[in-house]
């Protein structure tokens, strides 16, 4: 099996790597400095070298333990942190060289939902304000236009009735309600690629089935591009058309999700999935913390591969000499792990 083009980095992997990628990440970097004591900084290596890409109306799922790094590579495709290295093109232009006053037209069209529906709404607006906002913002000033764009936002993410939602604040509403307030706050500038970043972990069960399931039906009736980011390996299952997995800024696995869940090949996916209870029918089960050892730190990323002190397969000599590149080992299918061809 040959590696993928471009050697040392992890590039153009997968079906969307063609024409029709929307946004593609190429060898992408974010590193922090933190302070270590008074006089000295650690380098933190949130992303180090990813490669990914997202079609036009594909769902991308990052999956991966907290810290793994999925979120700032989500913040990265937003240009909300500034990447170390790399690029990250949007529609062929690379948007980490475009000038931020540049980049109003990409803001349009890139938008995020974020996690905490409790916080990200603020309490004394009501629900139409939060949702009109984002226009006035990009300098939509009509009324009649304004009215009409929020009332759809509000129907396509189905409250409804829309006039009534409208006027209450969001204290008044459930998590799952306020959730769509954010999504339709996202959807009102119709938005071709959204980084929904754990947007189902802070809401009852019943609800996250609920928002789940009107994510997948904006990707399909309109086309939206998604990356979906969660350490819930199950809903990545049920809502992607791809998983990539995240282990300590890299990504270790990618495919579809079928493959992936059915018969992982890295062994820290095989680790998460064994750390998924058996589902019940409503859906509602999660990924608990049982991989076995402690993530080290992205200060302190182990040599070679970095999941080798905690992993059940580790070959003395081999995994530590150097960093393990994706391979494809199935159609479509890749893995970066020595088991499946040595250095
Ligand atoms: Fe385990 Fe080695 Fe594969 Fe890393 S490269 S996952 S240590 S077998």
């Amino acid at each position: 099996m040959p590696p993928p083009p471009g050697g040392g980095a992890q590039e153009n992997l997968g079906i969307a790597s063609g024409n029709g990628a929307l946004l593609r990440v190429e060898d992408l970097k974010v590193h922090f400095q933190v302070r270590k004591g008074l006089l000295s900084t650690d380098t933190v290596r949130a992303v180090d070298g990813v490669s990914l890409s997202v079609a036009r109306g594909e769902t991308v799922a990052l999956v991966g333990e907290s810290g793994s790094g999925k979120t700032t590579l989500g913040r990265a495709t937003l240009r909300l942190v500034v990447p170390t290295g790399g690029r990250v093109l949007f529609d062929g232009v690379d948007i980490t060289r475009v000038p931020e006053g540049r980049l109003k037209r990409f803001r349009q069209r890139a938008q995020a939902v974020f996690q905490d529906p409790y916080s990200s709404l603020s309490p004394f607006m009501t629900v139409f304000q939060c949702v009109e906002e984002p226009l006035r913002v990009h300098g939509v000033r009509s009324r009649a236009e304004v009215q009409e764009r929020v009332g759809r936002a509000l129907e396509q993410v189905r409250l409804t009735p829309a006039v009534e939602l409208a006027t209450k604040y969001p204290h008044t509403l459930s998590g799952g309600q306020r959730q769509r307030v954010g999504l339709a706050r996202a959807l009102v500038l119709e938005p071709e690629y959204i980084v929904a970043d754990e947007p189902v972990s802070m809401i009852d069960a019943s609800s996250r089935a609920e928002v789940l399931e009107l994510l997948r039906e904006l990707q399909e009736k309109r086309g939206i591009s998604f990356l979906f980011i969660t350490h819930d390996i199950a809903s990545a299952r049920h809502f992607s058309d791809r998983i990539a997995v995240m282990y300590l800024g890299r990504i270790v696995e990618l495919g579809p999700p079928a493959p992936i869940v059915s018969g992982p090949l890295h062994p820290y996916t095989r680790a998460l999935i064994a750390a998924v209870p058996e589902p019940d029918p409503a859906n509602r089960f999660r990924m608990r913390q049982v991989v076995p050892g402690e993530p080290p730190s992205a200060t302190r990323v182990p040599p070679g591969c970095a999941f080798h002190p905690r992993c059940p397969q580790y070959m003395k000599g081999v995994c530590e000499a150097a960093v393990p590149q994706l391979r494809e080992v199935e159609p479509g299918h890749w893995a970066a792990c020595y088991l499946y061809g040595r250095p």
